[in-house]
């Protein structure tokens, strides 16, 4: 068994989609600091569950739901593509 928190799960489904929709930098760095934002802006979804479970309850999210997630990635992303501070670290 093991505690996982299924918002992660959901952002890490539609991160992809919306960075390449809002057409910023794609790398490790963006895309971990566009989850860690939407992440904190989203309620936790913690649940005991081994993987299978998991994923039925991924399935099983309803379409208001998504969309509310897929506001918060968008709005980190904007903020993160805005930002975009690990260029200053890669010119020094
Ligand atoms: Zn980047």
């Amino acid at each position: 068994m093991k505690l996982r928190n299924c918002m992660e799960e959901y952002v890490g489904r539609y991160v992809d989609g919306v960075m390449s929709e809002v057409g910023m930098c794609c790398c490790d760095k963006c895309r971990y600091d566009v989850m860690a934002i939407a992440l904190n802006n989203l309620p936790p979804q913690y649940t005991v569950t081994n993987e299978g479970a998991l994923f039925n309850k991924v399935k099983a999210m309803d379409n208001h739901f998504r969309m509310h997630i897929i506001a918060e990635i968008t709005k980190a992303a904007e903020i993160v593509n805005r930002d975009a501070k690990h260029y200053e670290k890669e010119e020094k």
